[in-house]
């Protein structure tokens, strides 16, 4: 079988700050709308391929001026869910998903070459964060996304959500100070999505199984859809972070 990557199809995972120091890594699955050329635009419009189903919007930018304000490294994966889902296990019917939010997909019906966007975008990003994971360097992973603020026709109400299982007090500590810091905000716990083993990939292979202190961070992405917004977001999970850091080592 032909290689779907070809040359000048970028590689899936970017890594920023390699040299970082914090504690902390920064994992964004869902950070490009890149599709490989030989895929061409998935029979999709622009419009389609820049809307919340193509990728996670402003998820990429906070998570660089996070890896900033933290000195933190981060790991980005450069193709669009839409290709593959780098956060839910292959085997997940939505993993390449045929309809996203309303809206087909005519590039992933009767799929040939399912196999090749598993082993040539998902399998390289997730070794390449293990590998991050396993040289011992981090103690906290941080997974950061975006949601849509209407899905399906329901608005949703929160700022912000973290979603988790077995590590309920990360994100608690995290949520606690961002309450008391910032009393406007409105907090999701296991919103606008629950975490499970048959959806879900960074939450219970990448923090569960390594016994990290972790949580996946979601921002409603009319937050983060300006750069003032993307600074301002940062400046949040910067501080919430630092100070979680800084709990945590006393
Ligand atoms: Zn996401």
């Amino acid at each position: 079988m032909s290689r779907l990557l070809q040359v000048g199809d970028p590689a899936p995972a970017k890594i920023i700050n390699p040299e970082g120091t914090s504690p902390i890594l920064l994992v964004c699955e869902h950070a490009g709308q890149g599709i490989p050329a030989a895929l061409g635009d998935l029979g999709l419009t622009q419009d389609q391929r820049d809307a919340h189903i193509g990728w996670d919007i402003g998820a990429a930018a906070v998570t660089h001026l996070l890896s900033e304000r933290l000195n933190a490294t981060a790991i980005l994966q450069h193709y669009s869910r839409l290709v593959i889902d780098c956060n839910r296990p292959p085997e997940a019917v939505d993993s390449v998903p045929e309809v996203s939010d309303g809206i087909k997909i005519p590039g992933n019906i009767a799929l040939p070459n399912r196999r090749q966007r598993v082993e040539e975008i998902f399998e390289p990003f997730h070794a390449q964060v293990s590998g991050l994971l396993d040289s011992g360097r981090f103690s906290v992973a941080i997974s950061v996304h975006s949601f849509t603020p209407v899905m399906q026709n329901v608005p949703r109400p929160w700022d912000i959500g973290f979603l988790y299982r077995k590590d309920a007090d990360t994100p608690s500590r995290l949520a606690a100070y961002m309450q008391k810091t910032f009393p406007w905000m409105t907090i999701g716990h296991n919103q606008p999505y629950q975490v499970t083993g048959v959806s879900d990939w960074f939450v219970p292979v990448h923090g569960e199984a390594r016994g990290l202190k972790h949580s996946l961070i979601e921002i409603r992405n009319d937050h983060i859809s300006t750069e003032d917004g993307q600074a301002k977001w940062a400046d949040i999970l910067g501080d919430s972070l630092q100070h979680f850091l800084t709990e945590a080592s006393t």
